[in-house]
């Protein structure tokens, strides 16, 4: 009888802020470079795409001379149905337009958001990782690799291991490669095993097709994309585009290849989520525990976890939890004083064990961008508390007709009385002032036939009776 009448929706007041959370934390999260692609791997897939070219030429599924308008690109990912991220990627590194190594690196905006190799590899593509779970991301398909333009598929490899945590010299990775109607050729490399598009090669795709799913197959240190583009063979370094127009593009400059450029820098709240215990990334290829929950008792400890891509030093990010009632349970933020290119962060707070009941709001603002996370807060280990360390009260007469007697055993200052119906509305509210009393009357209830729930509050302990109105 008791659980019946505390998983009904009730709520009542309380004002208590915790200022100071119990605990907090976070940092950055390091995304670890390594080679893409090894120099026999450039060798054996630049053979092959020759091969391909000639092929489906000498078959009249490609034109013997391609269009003179350059192709532009879309985003290469999306987030496939049913999942709904505020966004699931950052960028670890663009191409290297500094042929110097090692350690001369230079970007299209002149930073340094790139790498080299001692054996001279200048990075020749865009690393898009997963973030954040980018493990559990690639167990559960959360993120596709989609044509950025519309081709024909001139190329692809599939069925090695995705697993990859760091270089391994002989590991291939699953790809597909696309011919643009300009000759352009992109590449989209690291895919998760099996995932690979069942298209043939010499098959048409449009752009936003899907092509397979983002994983850790081949030279990889984690679940990301490689993309990478080619303006026409021969394919060589020469030919090598980056789709970044900007001050240091040494290849292509101010000419952008995308349909809309994204900023260099992409300031993002990539997800925000309620949790039971704070953020704990794994080794890879672990797949991550998020330790997501939107369902609270009172009293219990709230981890309150967010999630960025491209923290910039000296922004702020604001928090705001509120009540069901919209009310402001608590607010803070957070200034950063590093850049990331992805960070993760975290407070605890206990609710309080009287509290309102319902589903309340989880808010980051950041950078023009809100993201909410709604999460539901109800009674049922409260109940247990109720009776241990709470005053005793008697009801009578029970079942009652509009005036109802409340016997305590305690005397209660400021008692507030709130009756609740069957599904949970509240019907009835009466906060007392400085009262001094033990007994208490409540008259003239007009109140149909039925069972009701009171609660007394007082102090933030509350007391819960069920009632009988005849
Ligand atoms: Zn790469």
């Amino acid at each position: 009888m008791r659980s019946e009448l505390f998983i009904i929706g009730f709520s009542f007041m309380c004002a208590v802020v915790h200022a100071q959370p119990l605990q907090k934390g976070g940092g950055e999260y390091v995304v670890q470079k390594s080679v893409c692609v090894s120099s026999e791997q450039y060798a054996s897939i630049y053979s092959e795409l020759d091969k391909r070219m000639l092929e489906l030429k000498q078959k009249g599924v490609l034109p013997q001379v391609f269009s003179p308008t350059i192709t532009l690109f879309d985003f290469p990912l999306k987030q496939s149905p049913g999942f709904n991220y505020p966004s699931f990627y950052g960028i670890s590194n663009y191409v290297d337009h500094n042929t110097g190594f090692p350690n001369q690196i230079t970007d299209f905006s002149c930073g340094t958001r790139s790498y080299d190799t001692d054996g001279g590899y200048n990075h020749q593509g865009i690393d898009y990782f997963l973030w954040p779970f980018d493990h559990l991301m690639q167990d559960r398909d959360q993120v596709q690799i989609v044509a950025a333009a519309d081709g024909i598929i001139l190329f692809k490899s599939e069925g090695n291991s995705d697993q990859s945590c760091s270089f391994c010299s002989g590991c291939m990775w699953n790809a597909v490669y696309l011919v643009h109607p300009d000759g352009a050729v992109t590449w989209y490399g690291h895919m998760k095993k099996n995932s690979v598009t069942t298209k043939a090669e010499g098959q048409p795709v449009v752009k936003g097709e899907y092509l397979g799913i983002v994983g850790s197959s081949g030279n990889s240190t984690g679940p990301h994309l490689h993309f990478e583009i080619y303006k026409a063979q021969p394919y060589s370094r020469a030919n090598l585009i980056d789709a970044y127009a900007g001050p240091c593009n040494a290849l292509n400059g101010t000419t952008s290849w995308w349909q809309n450029q994204l900023p260099y820098q992409n300031p993002t709240i990539n997800r925000i989520q309620t949790q039971t215990a704070p953020p704990n990334f794994p080794v890879c290829p672990a797949i991550e525990t998020t330790y997501e929950s939107n369902q609270f008792v009172q009293g219990q400890t709230v981890f309150y976890a967010s999630y960025f891509a491209d923290q910039l030093a000296g922004t702020t990010a604001t928090y705001t939890v509120t009540y069901p009632d919209n009310a402001v349970f608590q607010t803070w933020t957070q200034t950063f004083a590093n850049t990331f290119a992805a960070s993760w962060w975290w407070w605890s707070f206990t609710l309080p064990s009287s509290t309102q009941i319902g589903t309340w709001n989880f808010r980051v603002t950041y950078n023009n961008q809100t993201v909410n996370y709604p999460f539901v807060v109800t009674a049922a280990t409260a109940v247990q508390n109720i009776t241990e360390n709470i005053f005793e009260m008697k009801l009578y007469p029970n079942p009652f007709v509009q005036q109802l007697t409340i016997n305590s055993t305690q005397v209660l200052k400021k008692p507030v009385f709130t009756i609740y119906d069957s599904k949970g509305a509240a019907v009835y509210r009466v906060a007392m002032q400085s009262t001094h009393q033990k007994e208490f009357q409540l008259n003239n209830l007009q109140l149909g036939k039925g069972t009701y729930l009171l609660v007394v509050t007082e102090n933030n302990r509350a007391v819960f009776r069920k009632m009988i109105s005849k």
